[in-house]
C-alpha cells in the first residue's frame, strides 16, 4: 500500500515559461515540471518528482537484472588511477576522464566506466571455474567531461548508469551471459514504456566480438538507424551497405570541361545520368601520415568509421591540407593523383569498369576511367553510409529509417581487461586463463529524459505508466470546501489502498494552475472532484495520453480503477492500468 502524495507538501517548482538555455524538449518539461533543476553545464539534481521517476526506472532495472542472474553490489566512484596504468586506459583515455590528485599526492579520477575497478575486485576471489559464470552491477554515478553537454540528462557530464559486468570460463559460456542481459535489457525497456530498436552495433575498436544498442526512437536522437520488418536494425554508422552503382556509356577515357560543377547533383544533371554512375571522392588522411582518396558511388555518402577500417586512424582533411596534398576539392579523382596518394573504393565499384570521376583540375571530369588501366586501387571494403530505403542485408526488403537515443549497449568484451590486468581462474584443465568478460550499461538518468522526448505534448510530459511519478492524480477543485476536500481525500485513499499510486493535489491554487499543472507533470489519469459533480454522485476522469474525459460516477471508480489491480495483494498491472478508457 502507498502512501499518498500530498502537493501542497511537496517540493515541485513548476515554471509557466521554458528555461532559456533548455535546448531540447524533455530538458524544457523537466525543468518546467519541476522534476529537475540545472546546477552547472551538464550537472544537474533531482527534485522529488523526478526522483521517484528515478527511482521507478531503476527498481525496473534492478528486477529485470535479478530475475536474469544480476547480483547487486556498489563499486565507489572515485577510482584509482593506479588501476587504469594496468588496464593501459589511463594515457588513452583522453579529456572526458576528469582527474585529481589527493592529499598525499595519489592520482585518481572520476569513474567513467567501471571495467578497471570490476576486474580488480574479482582477481584475487574468483579462483576456479566452479567459481563461474558471474554477473555482477551496480547503479553508479559516472562523470565523463564530454566537450559538448547537451540536450540535458541526454548528454550530461554527470549522469546515473546501470553497468554489469560478467565473467565467464569459456566463448559458450559468455554468449550464454550475453543471451541473458540481452532479454533482461529488452524487457526492462519493454516495461519503461519505450518504442525502440535493437541495433548491431560496431564493436571493432575495443577488441569485443559481438555488441547490440539499444535504441529509443526519437527524432530528436543522435543516431541515425535503418530497420526493417524482419527485425534487423543497425545504426548508419556501421551498417552493412551494398550499393547497386550504375555504369555511364563511355566507352574510352575522356576528359571533359564541367564549368562551375562541384558537386555530384551538378555533375550528373551535366552528364545527364543518375548520381549512381558517378563516383564521390573523399580525402583524409591514416595515422602513418598516408593521403588516402575513398571512392564511393555517387548516390551514397562515405563512412568514415568504415575507411578507417581499411586505413587506421583515417580523419578528413581540412581545405587547407587538402590543397597542402595537391588534392582539387570538388574535382578528385583516381586517375592523376599525387605520388603517395592512395585510392581506397566501395566494394560495390569492383563491377563498374568505367567510372565517371573528377579530373584532379577545377572545371574538368573525366568519363570512362577504366579501372586497373587507368587507375589502381589500394583498397575495397564495405566504405558507405547505409540509407533509409536501401535493401536489407538479411532479408533483401528495402529498410526504413529514423533517428534514435542509445539507452543501453550489451557488449561481448572477451579477454580484454582480465587479460592486461592479470585477472585469471584456474579452469577445468588445471590451466591459469583469463576471464572472458561481457559489460552491459544502461543509461539511466538518459533513459528518463528519453522516455520524455517520445513521450510528450505541447501541453507537457505524459508519462508511460510504468515510470510515472504516480499513476493517479487526484484534483479536488476547491479546498476549503466541507464536501469536496473530504470526498476527494476518501478516492485517493481507495486508490492508494488497491496499490495505486496516488497523488492529491490539495494545494491551494486555481482550478486553471491545478489542470495545467497536472498536464505539464503527466500524471497518467486524473480524477477532477468538483461541487457540481459531486452532488449528482460523479467526478470527471482524463487520461493524460488520449486527453479523453469521461463523467465517472463515484462508486465506479474502484472498480475501474481495480480491474488494474491484483484484488487483496495491492499489485497493479502496468499494462492494464495503461489501457483503461481506450
Ligand atoms: P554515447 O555514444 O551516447 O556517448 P557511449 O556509447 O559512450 O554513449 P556507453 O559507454 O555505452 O556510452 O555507456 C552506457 C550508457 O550510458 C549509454 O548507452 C548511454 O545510455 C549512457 N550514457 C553515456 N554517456 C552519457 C552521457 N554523457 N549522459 C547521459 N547518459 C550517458
Ligand atoms: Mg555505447
Amino acid at each position: 500500500m502507498s502512501a499518498i502524495l500530498h502537493l501542497k507538501t511537496t517540493y515541485m517548482p513548476t515554471l509557466k515559461e521554458d528555461p532559456s538555455d533548455a535546448d531540447i524538449a524533455s530538458a524544457k518539461l523537466l525543468i518546467r515540471s519541476g522534476m529537475i533543476r540545472k546546477e552547472a553545464a551538464g550537472l544537474y539534481t533531482f527534485l522529488p518528482l523526478g526522483q521517484r521517476v528515478l527511482a521507478k526506472i531503476e527498481q525496473i532495472i534492478r528486477e529485470e537484472m535479478d530475475s536474469h542472474g544480476g547480483q547487486e553490489l556498489l563499486m565507489p566512484f572515485v577510482q584509482n588511477a593506479e588501476l587504469w596504468r594496468e588496464s593501459g586506459r589511463w594515457d588513452v583515455y583522453g579529456d572526458e576522464m576528469l582527474r585529481m590528485t589527493d592529499r598525499h599526492g595519489i592520482e585518481f579520477c572520476l569513474g567513467p566506466t567501471h571495467e578497471e575497478v570490476i576486474t580488480d575486485l574479482v582477481k584475487n576471489e574468483l579462483r576456479s571455474y566452479k567459481d563461474l559464470p558471474q554477473n555482477l552491477y551496480h547503479i553508479q554515478l559516472k562523470f565523463r567531461d564530454e566537450r559538448r553537454p547537451r540536450f540535458g540528462l541526454l548528454r550530461s557530464r554527470e549522469f546515473i548508469m546501470k553497468d554489469a559486468y560478467s565473467f565467464d570460463a569459456n566463448e559458450e559460456g559468455l554468449d550464454k551471459s550475453y543471451g541473458l542481459m540481452r532479454e533482461a535489457y529488452t524487457r526492462m525497456f519493454e516495461r519503461m514504456g519505450f518504442e525502440f530498436r535493437t541495433v548491431v552495433a560496431d564493436s571493432g575498436e575495443i577488441g569485443g566480438s559481438g555488441s547490440e544498442e539499444f535504441m529509443a526512437i526519437a527524432e530528436t536522437g543522435e543516431c541515425d538507424l535503418v530497420y526493417c520488418d524482419c527485425g534487423y536494425a543497425a545504426d548508419t554508422e556501421i551498417g552493412e551497405c551494398t550499393p547497386v552503382p550504375t555504369q555511364y556509356d563511355a566507352a574510352e577515357l575522356k576528359k571533359i570541361e564541367t564549368p562551375g560543377v562541384h558537386t555530384i547533383a551538378e555533375l550528373a544533371e551535366f552528364l545527364g545520368c543518375p548520381e549512381s554512375s558517378t563516383a564521390k571522392a573523399f580525402s583524409g588522411i591514416d595515422a602513418e601520415g598516408t593521403v588516402w582518396v575513398a571512392f564511393v558511388p555517387g548516390d551514397y555518402e562515405v563512412n568514415e568509421i568504415k575507411v578507417s577500417r581499411l586505413a587506421k586512424g583515417f580523419r578528413p582533411l581540412s581545405d587547407e591540407e587538402m590543397e597542402q596534398h595537391g588534392l582539387v576539392k570538388g574535382s578528385m579523382g583516381p586517375v592523376g593523383l599525387p605520388a603517395g596518394v592512395k585510392v581506397a573504393a566501395d566494394e560495390s565499384l569492383r563491377g563498374i569498369e568505367r567510372w565517371v570521376v573528377g579530373a584532379n583540375e577545377d572545371g574538368f571530369h573525366y568519363v570512362g576511367a577504366k579501372q586497373g588501366e587507368d587507375f589502381q586501387v589500394d583498397a575495397w571494403g564495405d566504405l558507405c553510409v547505409v540509407k533509409t530505403g536501401d535493401a536489407c542485408p538479411k532479408c533483401g526488403k528495402p529498410m526504413d529509417g529514423a533517428r534514435g537515443i542509445e539507452v543501453g549497449q550489451i557488449f561481448k568484451l572477451g579477454t580484454k581487461y582480465s587479460e592486461a590486468m592479470g585477472a585469471t581462474f584456474m579452469d577445468e584443465d588445471g590451466k591459469e586463463k583469463p576471464f572472458i568478460m561481457g559489460c552491459y550499461g544502461v543509461g539511466v538518468s538518459r533513459s528518463l529524459a528519453a522516455a520524455v522526448e517520445q513521450c510528450h505534448d505541447e501541453s507537457g510530459i505524459v508519462w508511460p505508466v510504468g515510470i510515472a511519478p504516480a499513476h493517479v492524480c487526484v484534483i479536488p477543485l476547491t479546498v476549503n470546501d466541507d464536501l469536496v476536500h473530504p470526498a476527494a481525500e476518501k478516492i485517493a485513499q481507495e486508490l492508494a489502498d488497491m496499490g495505486l499510486e496516488v497523488a492529491l493535489d490539495d494545494r491551494k491554487e486555481r482550478a486553471g494552475v491545478k489542470f495545467a499543472d497536472a498536464d505539464l507533470i503527466g500524471w497518467p489519469y486524473q480524477i477532477v472532484v468538483g461541487k457540481r459533480g459531486l452532488e449528482n454522485g460523479e467526478v470527471e476522469l482524463k487520461k493524460r495520453a488520449t486527453g479523453e474525459k469521461q463523467t465517472v460516477k463515484l462508486e465506479q471508480i474502484n472498480e475501474l480503477f481495480g480491474s488494474a489491480c491484483t484484488q487483496g495483494a495491492a499489485t497493479v498491472d502496468v499494462d492494464k492500468l495503461g489501457a483503461l478508457l481506450n
